[in-house]
């Protein structure tokens, strides 16, 4: 089983989807891609605590 966070879950208007083997792993591409493909640049405990509501077992 897969952790699957779908970027538009958080919020943005975008098809965008990260996928890893582990919570841990798929914070950190979420936050790059957050990063890359949104501009963001900090992520706020109240964002981490969101990303982490999202995540999705698939
Ligand atoms: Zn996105």
């Amino acid at each position: 089983m897969e952790k699957v966070i779908h970027c538009k879950d958080l919020g943005f208007d975008c098809e965008g989807v990260v996928r890893a083997n582990s919570d841990q792993e798929v914070m950190k591409l979420a936050a790059e891609h957050a990063k890359s493909a949104h501009g963001v640049t900090e992520l706020t405990n109240e964002m981490v605590e969101k990303v982490k509501s999202v995540i999705r077992d698939e």
